[in-house]
């Protein structure tokens, strides 16, 4: 009995059962949270030949006593603004966006900031050479990796943002090469889903999309135009990526967030 009462007591010195609680560490003011995902509105970016979001307002009515009424309608692609790519986007066996489970979509985030490196250039093809440093930072541990190549700034400017050129149309802005998407898929250990701050995991100017072939064949889901506008801790974060929950949805609408300690650490 004795023996049982000292156990316990050591135990409680050590564990106090209110630390242990999520609230208490979560909001206890040493976090930070980001909003990383655009508005929907009428200046969301879509892919060209993809229905854009149209907002309705459907009803607006004051009564009686000051009470109010209002409801609006949407209709829009799945891919467009700050979305998910399902695996079923690009590989016919793969899961749709309403079937991804949470254990995936709430993980730890690292980003990797290469906007300097990018320095605006539409052209610039993120390449292996670029990131060996970083080779299974993770310690094998589920991720998802957010790539920042210091787009969103151009967010409101369309023309910009996509590059697009005038005379044949085609899209000119950064994105992954496919080393990257193999290096991902094969050499670093449990990466659950890859984001960018531009319209697409390939390049503008690609017409095979490898990359999204490549992470989506490997049950990764991808997450596009990504609001990263501010800084964000490269480490220590835990991403929160939310879709719409669409049953056959090859994507879908995303709020993303990030919450990260404001005493950073330099490591996973
Ligand atoms: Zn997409």
């Amino acid at each position: 009995m004795l023996f049982h009462v000292v156990l316990f007591g050591l135990f409680s010195t050590y564990v106090h059962a209110d630390d242990c609680k999520l609230n208490n560490v979560l909001f206890n003011g040493n976090y930070d949270f980001f909003d990383l995902a655009h508005e929907f509105d009428k200046h969301t970016i879509y892919w060209p030949n993809v229905t854009a979001f149209d907002f309705t307002k459907k009803i607006g009515i004051s009564g009686e006593n000051n009470t109010w009424y209002a409801a609006n309608e949407f209709e829009a692609g799945e891919h467009g603004g700050t979305h998910m790519d399902a695996p079923y986007h690009f590989y016919k066996p793969g899961k749709f966006v309403g079937e991804l489970p949470l254990e995936s979509l709430i993980v730890p985030l690292i980003i990797v900031d290469i906007s300097s490196r990018v320095n605006g250039d539409p052209n610039f093809v993120l390449y292996k050479q670029h990131l060996d440093y970083m080779l299974n930072n993770n310690d094998g541990k589920p991720c998802m990796i957010i790539f920042k190549f210091g787009w969103s700034q151009f967010y409101t400017d369309r023309k910009k943002y996509l590059g697009v050129n005038e005379r044949d149309g085609t899209l000119n802005f950064p994105g992954l090469s496919q080393e990257i998407a193999e290096w991902i898929t094969t050499s670093y250990k449990n990466v659950v889903g890859v984001g960018v701050d531009v319209a697409s995991l390939d390049p503008g100017s690609s017409t095979v999309f490898p990359v999204h072939q490549q992470l989506m064949a490997a049950g990764l889901f991808g997450m596009e135009n990504v609001k990263l506008d501010t800084h964000v801790p490269e480490y220590g974060c835990t991403g929160i990526a939310l879709p719409m929950k669409i049953a056959k949805g090859t994507g879908g609408p995303l709020r993303l967030v990030a919450i990260c300690p404001k005493q950073t650490p330099t490591k996973f």
